[in-house]
């Protein structure tokens, strides 16, 4: 059967919206687009069902309620656990790691290891180095080739003291899935004690395959179904039934209790006794008719599609001059993840951005991983079954136009000034640099933000390359993309330079400079620095990071006059 992404696509009503007929959505390892039947399921919810549920005897809460237990049975068939009470609902994945760390972790005693992997999200790590801090535990990590987890090698950090392993599905960072069933025959094989617990972070899996925790042989099972086409706010963790009936709870409250006394409580009986509080109830609404909308698709031929198309992208991505790509398209779940060395990855994304193609830009709270392979951040295009060979052909002449673009203006040599061979002093081996042309009255005036946004990446022009600025010392923390900033005092004025690999950041730092160098003590404050910041527009245009990162060298300007 052949599949339609172009047909796919039209349930999805954010791409028919007038604003959005242009846009290249490939940001959906963060958060695929919902289908219009989930979209409606919500509103339904809040129009036909909306009442809290178990407490009341009344009508509207015994129909959330029984949409509750229908849905739990729904995601029980979808995950391929072989009853409801296997099902708790979570806000998300996150949320559901914390569960399993807390549990998991409670009976365990100082020494227990747990075994983790290089590859994993930030909510696959934290809250295990948490609790190993709480109780002694150690955390070891499959042995890796640049990052990438060598599970076939897995067996070499088991030990009688390894009491979990929990590790990715497959990198959201650089999309490799992890080979589960290696994973599956080495803990059975090697494992003579039975109290190991094998927690899979499933939240990159389920959009693109049938998730079936049985055939997987794990005992935990971890997603969030924005992840899949779903709502946000609303997760899913699969336990063996025999292993959740002995677990405790993790959060305590309402709902997970039977009675409660004034120094004790009975807990409530799977799942409930996992689920304190009001859970997401249109969320769960929602999930449910996402789970029905995902029942009546060809998988195989949605998965099919994602294949073919992600072997096109990286075809075009592996032909663009110098492009270095971090991804690979085998058993890959539909991302692609690439650097390119004369282009700093958030200043690609910035001018996709202009373009209205959505991808990633940082390091995808992976950042064990990026850095393993020697990077602070990629460029990350993830796409699912409603992206289409347009989509891919935009990125790529998107990004054509970027580096021609770069080629008609060449990076900025080091200035004479700059040059560590020029006038610059013993004591000081940098110089300031010429900041003079820059008139920021002028760039108020420009009328829209993309004529400012282009000035501003002309004022990147100015800002010479300084490689004897470019240390730890100097960096400054908080930025994207890696900045470095100096000071010195000199006839009472205050003088800076700047450096950064990106464009953007180059550009706000001469922005920033153009007001704060040359001027003497207490001449300038922040607040002013920062209402220019708004008044330009700058905080609505730019995102929240690069403000924090534009209010980072603020601060540490400021603090270097003040040292
Ligand atoms: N694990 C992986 C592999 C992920 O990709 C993500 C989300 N990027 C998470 C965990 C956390 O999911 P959530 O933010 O929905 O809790």
């Amino acid at each position: 059967m052949t599949f339609s992404p172009q047909e796919f696509k039209q349930q999805f009503p954010l791409f028919s919206q007038a604003e959005n007929r242009d846009l290249v959505y490939l940001d959906n390892a963060a958060t695929t687009q919902k289908p219009g039947c989930v979209i409606d399921a919500i509103r339904d919810f809040y129009l036909h069902s909306n009442a809290n549920t178990h407490r009341s005897s009344h009508r509207l809460a015994r129909r959330a309620t029984d949409m509750v237990e229908r849905v739990r049975a729904a995601s029980a068939c979808f995950l391929g656990a072989q009853s409801p009470r296997e099902i708790i609902f979570t806000r998300g994945a996150t949320e559901g790691l914390n569960l399993l760390a807390n549990s998991l972790c409670r009976g365990l005693v100082a020494g227990d290891e747990i075994v983790l992997s290089t590859a994993e999200h930030h909510a696959n790590l934290v809250p295990w180095q948490m609790l190993a801090e709480q109780h002694g535990l150690v955390l070891r990590f499959v042995p890796d080739a640049n990052g990438v987890p060598q599970i076939d090698r897995i067996a070499e950090v088991l030990s009688p003291r390894t009491k979990i392993v929990s590790v990715t599905g497959g990198s959201n960072a650089l999309g490799f899935r992890t080979d589960l069933a290696t994973l599956r025959a080495t803990l059975r094989a090697t494992l003579s004690q039975r109290d190991l617990r094998w927690v899979v972070d499933g939240s990159q899996l389920a959009a693109h395959d049938v998730v079936d925790v049985a055939a997987i042989g794990c005992d935990f099972f971890v997603c969030s179904a924005h992840k899949f086409y779903g709502p946000t706010g609303i997760g899913l963790v699969y336990g063996r039934e025999a292993l959740l009936r002995d677990l405790p709870p993790w959060q305590g409250g309402g709902e997970m209790i039977t009675s409660v006394d004034l120094l004790a409580s009975d807990y409530a009986d799977l799942p409930h006794r996992f689920e304190a509080g009001t859970s997401s109830l249109a969320a769960i609404a929602g999930l449910g008719a996402c789970i029905e909308f995902l029942g009546k698709q060809d998988r195989r031929a949605m998965a099919q599609h994602e294949q073919t198309l992600l072997a096109y992208l990286h075809d075009r991505l592996s032909k663009v001059p110098e492009l270095e790509l971090l991804s690979n398209p085998r058993n890959n779940l539909g991302i692609a993840s690439f650097v390119h060395p004369r282009c700093a990855a958030i200043d690609i994304a910035q001018w996709l951005d202009g373009r209205d193609i959505a991808v990633r830009v940082g390091h995808h709270c992976a950042q064990p991983l990026l850095h393993a392979a020697g990077h602070t951040a990629t460029v990350r295009a993830s796409l699912v079954a409603y992206n289409s060979r347009e989509d891919v052909d935009r990125l790529i002449a998107g990004i054509e136009e970027l580096l021609q673009q770069l080629d008609d203006t060449a990076e900025p040599q080091p200035s004479a000034a700059g040059s560590s061979e020029s006038a610059a002093t013993e004591a000081y081996p940098w110089q300031p640099d010429d900041l003079s042309k820059l008139d920021l009255d002028a760039l108020c005036n420009q009328k829209n933000w993309q004529d400012r946004y282009r000035t501003i990446m002309s004022w990147a022009k100015v800002i010479s390359r300084k490689d004897q600025i470019r240390t730890t010392e100097h960096l400054v923390q908080g930025c994207e993309s890696s900045a470095w900033l100096v000071h010195r005092q000199e006839a009472g004025v205050h003088r800076f330079a700047i450096d950064s690999d990106s464009r953007i950041v180059k550009g706000l730092g001469a922005l920033l400079l153009s007001q704060i160098d040359g001027v003497s003590e207490g001449a300038v404050a922040p607040s002013e620095l920062h209402q220019i910041f708004d008044e330009l527009g700058l905080s609505q245009q730019l995102s929240e990071s690069r403000g924090n990162g534009f209010r980072a060298l603020v601060q540490r300007a400021f603090d270097l006059m003040d040292a």
